[in-house]
């Protein structure tokens, strides 16, 4: 025991312990007499204070506080003030658990109201619209072939976009030292891989896996090393289509062709076949159909010539049918290709095919 407190009473001691609790609670006396003076505590600030509470609770009442200390007196005492000092201890420690607890309620009823606003949910408030997607251009244009070549009796067949040279050249009847390989050069990933430079390799897949009659199209994307501009992109996307059955003419070809371009154009289209050049078919033409919007009269999208052009086919090549095992003295076919981003940039007018490519919202909203 120190000079100084042998020199205090226990009378003295006493009310030095209900001083320094006054002392500390002096802040917390605002939440007691009423829930006005809890205005403007937010909750994290609320159940700080609640925190501090309870520190002040432990140093005042807890057993090492100064209050528990006089307790210790009581045996002291002269024994006829022993009892009215009893009583004088145990008023000041229940008026100090009173106060604190007063406080302690009024923060709690404080902080569950503020747990409840926050949480409560305000069925009045407007609610918030989800933004739907929907399917870009090109793929509403494919899903267009593919149910009218559906409703012809063709499948639709998947394909890689990484080939091998075997199947994206060779087995095309496009061999090693053949030019055809120039126009077409392509992504080259490692010796003898690269991505697919046209959909015809889905042909050879096909006929291989399916074995023949087959009757298919194959809509994705192709590569080529092209530099972009308004008309060109290094990707693009096609629709190869393949018949091959006992029996299969020219008349097959040009009658399917037509057919499709009716339905996708309307009924009054006419088409008409040019002869041209390719390694895997034989004979080979190009097909172009009346423009959809001049009719065949004349216009900027048809550059007045009353046509359009759109894509290439032909009778499938004998050397590549002996490839995957068909015999060409009894089978034969027709194959066709066309670009459909091409087709999209036709039919919406599109001055830069690259719009289709650059996911720009403005441009893409337009064809919900
Ligand atoms: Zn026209």
């Amino acid at each position: 025991m120190t000079d100084s407190q042998s020199e205090t009473s226990p009378e003295q001691q006493v009310t030095a312990a209900r001083k320094a609790f006054e002392q500390e609670f002096e802040r917390f006396v605002r939440f007691t007499g009423g829930p006005r003076v809890l205005d403007g505590l937010n909750l994290e600030q609320a159940l700080a204070e609640e925190r501090a509470l309870a520190e002040v609770r432990i140093r005042h009442l807890g057993k090492k506080s100064a209050l528990a200390a006089t307790k210790k007196l009581i045996g002291r005492v002269a024994p006829e003030e022993r009892s009215a000092f009893g009583q004088r201890v145990q008023a000041v420690e229940a008026a100090v658990v009173s106060q604190l607890d007063e406080a302690e309620a009024a923060l709690k009823s404080l902080i569950e109201s503020q747990q409840i606003a926050r949480e409560s949910l305000d069925v009045t408030l407007p609610g918030r619209r989800p933004r739907y997607g929907h399917r870009h251009p090109i793929t509403l244009l494919r899903e267009r072939i593919e149910d009218i070549f559906v409703s012809l009796g063709y499948a639709i067949e998947d394909g890689r976009e990484i080939e091998t040279d075997f199947y994206n050249f060779t087995a095309l009847n496009i061999p090693d030292n053949h030019p055809a390989r120039g126009t077409q050069d392509t992504f080259y990933t490692t010796d003898n891989f690269a991505l697919r430079s046209q959909t015809s390799t889905v042909q050879i897949h096909a006929m291989q896996r399916r074995g023949v009659p087959v009757r298919m199209i194959a809509p994705g994307r192709v590569f080529r090393r092209d530099t972009p501009d308004p008309t060109h992109n290094p990707m693009f996307y096609q629709v190869e289509g393949l018949c091959v059955d006992r029996g299969i003419t020219m008349a097959h070809l040009k009658g399917t062709v037509a057919e499709f371009l009716k339905r996708m154009f309307g009924a009054d289209t006419v088409t008409r076949f040019r002869p041209s050049y390719f390694p895997f078919t034989e004979p080979s033409a190009e097909f172009d159909f009346s423009c959809f919007k001049c009719k065949g009269s004349g216009c900027r999208i048809c550059k007045n010539s009353g046509w359009i052009e759109l894509g290439g086919s032909g009778m499938v090549h004998p050397n590549v049918l002996r490839t995957v095992g068909v015999d060409p003295q009894e089978y034969s076919g027709f194959a066709f290709g066309l670009g459909i981003d091409r087709m999209v940039a036709l039919m919406y007018n599109l001055d830069d095919i690259r719009l289709l490519f650059e996911n720009d919202l403005r441009f893409l909203e337009q064809f919900e």
